[in-house]
């Protein structure tokens, strides 16, 4: 599917509210445009989830055979390579390699889920109590099955578009869902090509929709819906909460992917170059916008002046640009709205007496560039660049002295959603790695990713886990059945 022809089929997508923009980040130039969906076409997205769930169309077939379609969207996705890295380039500012990687990790979750199908078993169970009512019974069973949720709304973020979209639509079609699905406004190409593909890959009619608008608008309209199930949502901590108290009226189950302020724990005795290198993707990598992303990092006292000049140095020298800059490494930040973020924040530090070591400023060219930006001598009780969730290319880097006050600074912190240990003493990482408050801990390893293993935050970063068997276990409910035999 040509880019023209992507671009053309949203702006002609019916809707009924405001027309929204589509920038490209790298020139600020329009790519596009959209009206947004409405409250309505929410309304028909449910409906039709609902008929197809209820009709057993997806859900009622034998899974090998569901399998075989999840197996085949997969192979499209691949298929499709180069169509999808240049409409993520072109939405998210993502250098070509990049996406092209991205990609093909995409069309691997589907692969991925499809061997799930085949084996969601219940468990079954002993009865031990022979008292009470259970005398009036002989040889009482109990056992357990999965089922799916039925309809669940899966509303996602700019900063990977096509990869949290198939981070949630892989599991759920693997568990037999029927889904709506919400792409960022910011960031819709994608969604347009990959709903295409699930119809062709043979996802019956009905079974997966996309809605195409805001936040306030169509995702909340997919959180108040009665007949949804489930939400699974990924985002910011603020818009996270407000989908649980949404969630509340019928009491949907929520899965919530949320922010982060992931520390990075830095010895004296660590593979020093390997961990200045890695702390430094960490954290400029997609110009920050991850929500795993290094941005507090912890370095022992004696290697601290060296880290802070190797992380700032890199930093310095990585290539900003967008998908057609020769050789650019670093994407620019999403949007206005997000540049304006960071900048505000790099401010606040520089008017609260913070050092900035590199960057610390916008690039003079067109496109949302921020120089990668080294900060140290932040009041942890008081600086909120440090505090909070900043979500761009900002370091800020502070010593310790021992093992205790590291394990604090890292710990002290309403987010855990990442946090990272380097060091050649293993027991030492072992340790840490236990007494760190984060759903995901790399020791001597950062920003690693399998599709088999899971992801999910700690404390205010998030409810549950993605990936794994404990991704697909989101979209199944637990029945127990008791049979006198
Ligand atoms: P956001 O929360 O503003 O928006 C995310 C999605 O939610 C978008 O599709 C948006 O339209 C929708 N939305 C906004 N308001 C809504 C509402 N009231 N009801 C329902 N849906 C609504 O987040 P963002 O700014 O697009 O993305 C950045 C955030 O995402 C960061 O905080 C980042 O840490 C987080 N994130 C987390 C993970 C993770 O796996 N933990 C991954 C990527 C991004």
């Amino acid at each position: 599917m040509a880019l023209q022809t992507v671009l053309e089929e949203l702006r002609n997508r019916p809707g009924t509210g405001e027309t929204i923009p589509v920038i490209d980040p790298a020139t600020e130039e329009q790519i596009t445009e959209f009206r947004d969906c409405g409250v309505a076409a929410v309304d028909a997205a449910v409906a039709a989830a609902k008929a197809a769930y209820q009709s057993g169309v997806w859900t009622d077939i034998p899974a090998r055979q569901r399998a075989k379609v999840l197996w085949k969207l997969g192979d499209l996705i691949d298929e499709h390579a180069k169509e999808f890295a240049e409409l993520e380039s072109l939405d998210a500012g993502m250098p070509p390699m990049q996406a092209e990687m991205i990609v093909s990790t995409c069309a691997e979750f589907f692969r991925y889920y499809a061997g799930w199908c085949t084996k969601l078993n219940g468990s079954s169970y002993q009865v031990q109590m022979e008292g009470g009512v259970n005398s009036n019974y002989s040889n009482l069973h109990a056992y357990t099955t999965k089922e799916p949720y039925g309809v669940v709304g899966l509303i996602y973020p700019w900063n990977g578009p096509l990869f949290n979209a198939c981070a949630k639509i892989a599991p759920a079609l693997a568990a037999g869902c029927s889904l709506v699905v919400k792409p960022a406004e910011e960031t819709p190409l994608s969604a347009v090509l990959l709903e295409r593909l699930i119809g062709e890959a043979g996802v019956p009619d009905g079974v997966a929709n996309f809605v195409i608008g805001y936040g306030a608008t169509a995702g909340a309209a997919i959180t108040a819906h009665p007949d949804v199930e489930k939400v699974a949502f990924t985002g910011s901590t603020e818009v996270g909460k407000q989908i649980m108290r949404d969630s509340a009226d019928n009491l949907k189950k929520v899965t919530l992917e949320l922010g982060g302020k992931s520390p990075v724990l830095i010895y004296d005795d660590a593979d020093l170059d390997m961990a200045i290198m890695m702390a430094s993707m960490g954290i400029f990598v997609h110009s920050g916008q991850g929500c795993v992303c290094g941005s507090r990092i912890f370095v022992q006292r004696s290697v601290y002046e060296r880290v802070v000049q190797g992380i700032a140095m890199i930093g310095d020298n990585l290539v900003l640009g967008g998908p057609k800059d020769e050789g650019a490494m670093i994407s620019p930040l999403v949007s206005q709205k997000q540049l304006d973020r960071v900048l505000g924040y790099i401010d606040q530090g520089k008017r609260d007496g913070a050092e900035i070591v590199s960057g610390g400023y916008r690039l003079d060219r067109k496109g949302y560039f921020v120089k990668p930006t080294v900060v140290t001598n932040v009041d942890p009780a008081t600086s909120r660049l440090y505090k909070e969730e900043i979500f761009g290319p900002v370091a800020t880097i502070l010593p310790f002295d021992d093992d205790d006050e590291a394990i604090a600074m890292a710990n002290d912190t309403s987010y855990g959603l990442a946090a990272t240990v380097w060091t050649s003493n293993l027991a030492r990482a072992h340790s840490l790695g236990k007494r760190l408050q984060a759903g995901m801990v790399g020791l001597n390893c950062q920003l690693t990713f399998d599709h088999n293993v899971p992801f999910g935050g700690y404390k205010q970063s998030g409810v549950g886990k993605e990936f794994g068997y404990e991704g697909i276990d989101a979209y199944l409910k637990t029945k127990t059945i008791w049979a006198q035999l």
